[in-house]
């Protein structure tokens, strides 16, 4: 969501003349979204703010990001906490050296930390609680000067990639409407918006148009799609088969599911459907429906055992990612075995794994002490990181030996690398399929994030 919500803005920035630039060092302005939904993210928030103190004073500005210096919306990652889309206006470009771009630092790290980075961070010009583009872009018509007095367009081009063979992401939601207690996303970004699914609908046509190979459409509950606006209003089923019927897209993904929106309908009508992409990503984040009902989930391991199995039915090809948070407060060491046994049950094909940690404003931090020490948390996570990535590397073998269809992500000294349906790596020692393109790999040899493979055709 924080790369869909750097990319929308900046969408609607170059409407009115803005051109995304490579560095801050040439940038106007300078957006930084921030995330607070994992400490490690904050901390280096953080930690980019101070680095942005030199930009524009004469320092070189150096912000090293994924091991690049580089930043922008090209090359942004959805595992970065931190995006910055430095930006310069088209009149206010600037070739020689130039006074500090206007920085704005936006996300659910702002609310909490707002009068830290006042004082820490004085450089920091716009602090803004949110990372939901209407919201910073309301707020930047007042304070940057280039756009005063401008309308920003709610309905615009989508901001395309530079490499086309990135996916390109499509918001249909913003917002939550559900109220996990360990979350702090209904109070960052507010309650569930839809997207009108005329609007969905145009933009992806925009990417198509733009030679993209896919889309993935986003939002925090995808499949609750509509139920904020009424009984009328089109749902995620009427969503994507309005996007079967009106792209051509061979592969169209969607993000983020949860067990409590997720139905016999969705699986038989969207699911089923060969252009869907295999994967499923359905954080369950408990195997105890004890645990899962202090989290607030809405869902219990019966429901969500259901709903796997009817997926699975329905796709056989079912790649199944999930997430997992152990070290709740009230998780007792016969709650976390219960999510060993239910993760293994289940036979997850990958899973992001997270130690819990207390989020200011939270439901479970006003309700739960967080009575687990630090060391009783890592070692719960260690163990199951250990488990999940055994069953990662043995459900991965399946693959050997198939013939899996492949866009051709990246192509450099070191070798190719493509990207299944269901996102996962392929290095391949050799393709004749220009990138951005769609072809055949043998996989010859699994590890537990990547797959090693052959080009064997188009
Ligand atoms: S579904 Fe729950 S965890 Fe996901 S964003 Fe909404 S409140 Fe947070």
């Amino acid at each position: 969501m924080n790369v869909a919500d750097v990319d929308d803005i900046t969408a609607r920035l170059a409407l009115h003349g803005g051109v995304p630039v490579d560095s801050p060092d040439e940038a106007d302005l300078v957006l930084v979204n921030t995330c607070t939904v994992r400490q490690k993210a904050e901390d280096k928030a953080m930690s980019f703010f101070g680095n942005l103190k030199h930009v524009g004073n004469g320092g070189t500005g150096t912000l090293a990001r994924g091991g690049s210096a580089a930043i922008g919306p090209t090359s942004v990652s959805l595992v970065e906490p931190v995006i910055a889309s430095p930006f310069a206006t088209g009149e206010g470009a600037r070739a020689t050296a130039k006074a500090k771009p206007f920085i704005v630092a936006m996300g659910c790290v702002v609310p909490k930390a707002r009068g830290y980075i006042a004082e820490k961070f004085p450089h920091v010009d716009m602090l803004v609680n949110y990372s939901d583009p209407d919201i910073v872009l309301a707020e930047l018509i007042d304070r940057f000067p280039p756009l005063a007095g401008r309308t920003i367009e709610d309905s615009f081009p989508p901001m395309l990639h530079g490499d086309r063979a990135l996916p390109s992401f499509v918001t249909a939601i913003r917002g939550c409407n559900h109220r996990c207690s360990f979350c702090v996303v209904p109070w960052s970004r507010g309650p569930q918006r839809d997207v009108p699914l005329e609007t969905i609908v145009a933009q992806a046509l925009e990417y198509q148009k733009a030679g993209a190979p896919d889309i993935t459409v986003l939002g925090q509950s995808i499949m609750a799609y509509g139920k904020a606006s009424g009984p009328e209003h089109p749902d995620f089923t009427d969503l994507m088969t309005a996007l079967l019927e009106q792209t051509d897209f061979r592969w169209i993904s969607y993000l983020t599911s949860l067990a409590c929106d997720m139905t016999d309908r969705v699986c038989e009508q969207v699911l089923a459907n060969p252009r869907i992409t295999p994967l499923l990503h359905l954080p369950v984040q408990s195997g105890s429906d004890k645990v899962l009902e202090e989290m607030r989930r809405q869902y219990d391991t019966d429901q969500y055992r259901r709903m796997v199995a009817k997926a699975r039915r329905e796709r056989p090809d079912l790649y199944l990612t999930t997430d997992l948070l152990v070290g709740f407060p009230t998780e007792t060491d016969e709650d976390f075995e219960q999510t060993m046994a239910f993760a293994e049950e289940i036979g997850f094909d990958d899973a992001f794994m997270f130690a819990y940690s207390p989020r200011p404003g939270t439901h479970s931090v006003r309700t739960y002490p967080d009575r687990l020490s630090r060391e009783q948390k890592i070692a719960r996570l260690s163990k199951l990181i250990a488990a999940q990535r055994a069953q990662s590397a043995e459900r991965s073998k399946r693959y050997l030996g198939q013939e899996l269809e492949v866009i051709i992500e990246q192509s450099s000294g070191e070798g190719i690398v493509a990207r299944t349906a269901f996102n996962k790596p392929v290095h391949l020692a050799a393709a004749r399929t220009p990138v951005g393109q769609f072809a055949r790999a043998r996989i010859t040899g699994v590890r537990v994030s990547a797959f090693l493979g052959e080009e064997v055709g188009t």
